[in-house]
């Protein structure tokens, strides 16, 4: 298919926990390159399994207030005592150049970002296809106590309340068809009028083809 010049998509994915986003995130990004995980920045504790600068850049909060009060930063949120945001320039960055980038942010972040650049938003919400399956899932893990796996169960119920402000719902039954689904709703935000950026010339290029048949 030609590829026209176009600005990149912001792709939010959000669930309750366990619902399968982190696993639709990771096959997505396996199969389709053009797209990368936007990188935030916190002030929280470097976990030991985790690398300064692809799972978060960390930074101290001398630094995020500076970047904050500069305008630096596309939206931030302040959770469980730390602040976490989105630095503008690596965004604004991609998107001119055509690539897309998946935010795993919490709901107030998307709140921010539907203020600030909602053209460029497609936004998905991932929902179990039962409780039963969430709380299985949530055991499988097997990373959290028997009180952590109740207590994320309570928010999950917290967080399914926001579904309604997605673009799209999907319920998320089977890993591999999800996955499609989400590369189906990125193909065709992709192909969006507003975000083909050489349409014009494009048609005028077919048009003038026509005029020279004469
Ligand atoms: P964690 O500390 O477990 O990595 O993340 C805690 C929460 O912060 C998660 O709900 C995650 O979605 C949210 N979060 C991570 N990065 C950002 C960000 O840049 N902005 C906002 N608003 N939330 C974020």
């Amino acid at each position: 298919m030609m590829d026209f010049a176009r600005r990149g998509v912001m792709l939010v994915i959000a669930s309750p926990s366990g619902a399968g986003k982190s696993s639709i995130s990771r096959q997505l990004f396996a199969q389709d390159p053009n797209i990368r995980l936007s990188v935030s920045i916190t002030t929280r504790t470097r976990r030991t399994d985790e690398i300064d600068g692809t799972h978060y850049h960390f930074i101290d909060v001398p630094t995020f207030e500076k970047m904050r009060d500069r305008g630096e930063l596309l939206e931030w949120a302040e959770v469980h005592g730390n602040y976490y945001a989105t630095p503008r320039e690596k965004v604004e960055e991609r998107l001119s150049t055509g690539k897309d980038i998946l935010f795993d942010i919490d709901y107030q972040g998307t709140l921010q970002l539907y203020e600030n650049c909602r053209e460029d938003m497609v936004t998905v919400f991932i929902l179990p296809p039962s409780i039963a399956e969430l709380r299985a899932r949530l055991e499988r893990r097997a990373q959290d106590s028997v009180g952590t796996i109740e207590k994320r169960l309570r928010n999950a119920r917290k967080e399914m309340e926001h579904y309604s402000e997605y673009d799209y719902v999907l319920v998320n039954e089977d890993l591999e068809q999800s996955v499609q689904m989400v590369r189906s709703i990125l193909a065709s935000a992709r192909l969006q009028r507003g975000r083909q950026t050489k349409l014009e010339g494009f048609v005028d290029e077919l048009k003038a083809q026509i005029d020279a048949l004469g």
